[in-house]
């Protein structure tokens, strides 16, 4: 991969913009929620959408395949966004679900629940005394937060998250802003996520053009699984070089630079859809 963020074209900007790219296909949509439809806040609950930013969303649903991708409980993320008309896969796509709740099958096979549990516990024990931190039990995962501590408090989550690691093979981390994202050592990702929903919905063919959207380093899964992908597929990655993650390598291919900007390039992707179909 030889492209950084600095080096990203902006998505709205002619001629080599996003929308030109889209041409005859039916964009299929993944956006990630937390960074890309909201701004980053200090505590995850009050990460909330915009009226603004969810009546785009909403009227996109009727236009074309949506989802919402997130790292957060399928439950948690659908009660955010507050739409039915939309797929969702929560736990960074551990846990697919439909517009009308039908949940979408993944074949991974083993029952994690046990190790979650004591992951669970052990962090409940050793990180929740820790001024600042805060435990996220997910379905599929469990989040631990460390914006809020101070530096010792964030060397000493860090030694808790190692420690876990070491003990358990069937564990891994995934590292985002400020938080470790603790999940069973399973090869699924938003990546994978995203190919598995293009191929359970029929999305597969190149009459769609899927189009993803996120902020954060899960996100580039996603990213490269479309980037890589034979039938093409576009990334636009949400914020700047001299965001939280800094400049680094990327496999998006546009770039806007906070939610705000998300959400205009994605009423004028509404806008632009409307005008085609006329
Ligand atoms: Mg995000």
């Amino acid at each position: 991969m030889t492209r950084t963020i600095s080096g990203l074209p902006p998505a709205p900007d002619p001629p080599h913009d996003l929308l030109s790219r889209i041409d005859r296909r039916t964009p299929a949509l993944f956006l990630d929620y937390d960074g890309t439809l909201t701004p980053i806040v200090a505590r995850p609950e009050l990460a909330v959408m915009s009226p603004d930013m969810r009546a785009i969303v909403r009227d996109l649903a009727t236009l074309v395949p949506l989802a919402v991708v997130s790292g957060r409980d399928r439950a948690d993320v659908e009660s955010l966004v507050g739409l039915s008309t939309l797929y969702y896969a929560g736990s960074h796509g551990f846990d697919i679900a439909g517009p009308g709740g039908e949940t979408i099958a993944l074949d991974h096979g083993t029952d994690f629940d046990p190790l979650l549990d004591h992951v669970k516990s052990v962090l409940a024990d050793r990180v929740g005394p820790v001024t600042g931190a805060q435990i996220e039990p997910k379905k599929a995962s469990v989040a631990v937060h460390y914006r809020n501590t101070d530096a010792q408090g964030a060397a000493h989550v860090q030694r808790v998250v190692d420690d876990l690691l070491a003990r358990h093979a069937d564990l891994k981390v995934t590292p985002g802003k400020m938080v470790f994202e603790l999940q069973p050592n399973i090869d699924w990702d938003k990546g994978k996520a995203v190919l598995h929903l293009l191929d359970v919905l029929g999305l597969g063919d190149e009459a769609f053009l899927p189009i993803y959207f996120g902020d954060d380093i899960t996100d580039e899964h996603a990213f490269a699984a479309l980037d890589e992908r034979p039938n093409g597929g576009l990334g636009v990655f949400v914020g700047t070089p001299e965001g939280e993650g800094g400049d680094r390598p990327t496999a998006a291919h546009f770039r806007v630079p906070d939610p705000a900007a998300c959400g205009v390039l994605l009423a004028r992707l509404a806008e632009r859809l409307r005008e085609s179909r006329r």
